[in-house]
């Protein structure tokens, strides 16, 4: 069976890392705090490596689940780097929901060697990791990918072939660019139905046996919003990160765009107000105070 390394166990990573585990794989893992790695390797079969290019050496599949394109290509040089350890034929699959420029650059990097490239963002959050049922969309070769598919069935359910490098990468970008403005536009038109006196339980109830419903009006405000629990899985950072980059291929493509720009800078602000650490439903929070109203 195909050996795969794993690059970053972060709060999507580990879980996509524990599929690949449970369906079979020899797995190796790295991260860069290495004690996550170790304690990852104490709970699931597998080996925690020192070093990224200890981790990819002997791997026929390299997956990476990074915060941005950019800390993926940092991993790639020096003696400890995934160049220095990754074997002519070999497959790297990035998982980051990364830009279509820096996958390109990245494949361009592992071509030079005779390794091939994946983007193959995915979308479903942690608990979708957690159940194998995340979307996964992939750009580059389509041969490569069906040598990749039998990794991402272990944690993805629909696997699709968008196109070629940065194409994954593009199309999970305007996803979550999609995500950010239904955020955006759900808490603004609560808090203005909050000032009017109507409980944000009933709008809501009616909006989602109508067609303003989401995912975010379904799911995420009566899970998070409506309980303030805002439980920190996918970090307003890295939204801020996605819809960035959403905004920057329109703009490259010379398409009008003026909500996808608006709504970067609206998370650049609200990123920038709440932080690091900040889950992208806690968004919300600036909404209303630029509001002057609660909405639950
Ligand atoms: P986290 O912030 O939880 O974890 C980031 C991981 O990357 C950690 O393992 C961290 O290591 C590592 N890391 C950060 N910077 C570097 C660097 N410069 N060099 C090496 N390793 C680094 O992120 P997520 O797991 O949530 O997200 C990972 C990717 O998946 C992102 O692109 C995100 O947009 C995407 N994604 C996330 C989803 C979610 O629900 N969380 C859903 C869909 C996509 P350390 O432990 O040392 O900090």
């Amino acid at each position: 069976m195909t050996r795969v390394a794993f690059l970053g166990l972060g709060a999507i990573g580990r879980p996509m890392a524990q599929r690949v585990a449970a369906a079979g794989f020899e797995l190796t893992v790295w991260n860069r705090t290495a004690g996550r790695a170790q304690a990852f390797a104490t709970h699931v079969k597998s080996r925690a490596a020192a070093t990224p290019a200890a981790a990819v050496r002997g791997a026929g599949v390299v997956i990476a689940c990074l915060p941005t394109s950019g800390d993926v290509a940092s991993l790639l040089d020096g003696p400890d780097g995934v160049l220095a350890g990754i074997a002519p034929g070999a497959l790297f699959v990035d998982c980051t929901s990364g830009d279509p420029a820096g996958s390109r650059r990245i494949a361009a990097r592992l071509a030079e060697r005779g390794v091939g490239f994946l983007d193959a963002p995915v979308s479903g959050g942690t608990s979708g990791a957690e159940k194998g049922t995340l979307t996964v969309m992939v750009g580059g070769d389509a041969a490569a990918l069906e040598r990749a598919r039998p990794v991402l069935e272990s944690f993805g359910r629909k696997i699709v072939h968008c196109g070629d490098v940065g194409a994954g990468d593009a199309v999970k970008a305007m996803n979550n660019a999609m995500l950010a403005i239904h955020v955006w536009s759900t808490g603004e038109c609560l808090a203005a139905l909050a000032r009017m006196g109507v409980d944000p339980k009933v709008a809501l109830d009616v909006i989602n046996a109508s067609s303003g419903r989401s995912n975010t009006s379904e799911n995420l405000f009566p899970e998070r919003v409506l309980t303030r629990a805002y439980p920190r899985t996918f970090r307003l950072a890295l939204l801020d990160k996605d819809i960035g980059i959403a905004a920057q291929v329109a703009r490259e493509e010379k398409v009008a765009s003026p909500v996808l720009q608006l709504t970067a800078e609206l998370f650049r602000l609200a990123h920038a107000e709440l932080g690091e650490e900040a889950d992208h439903v806690e968004a919300v929070r600036v909404i209303e105070r630029l509001a002057g109203q609660e909405i639950a």
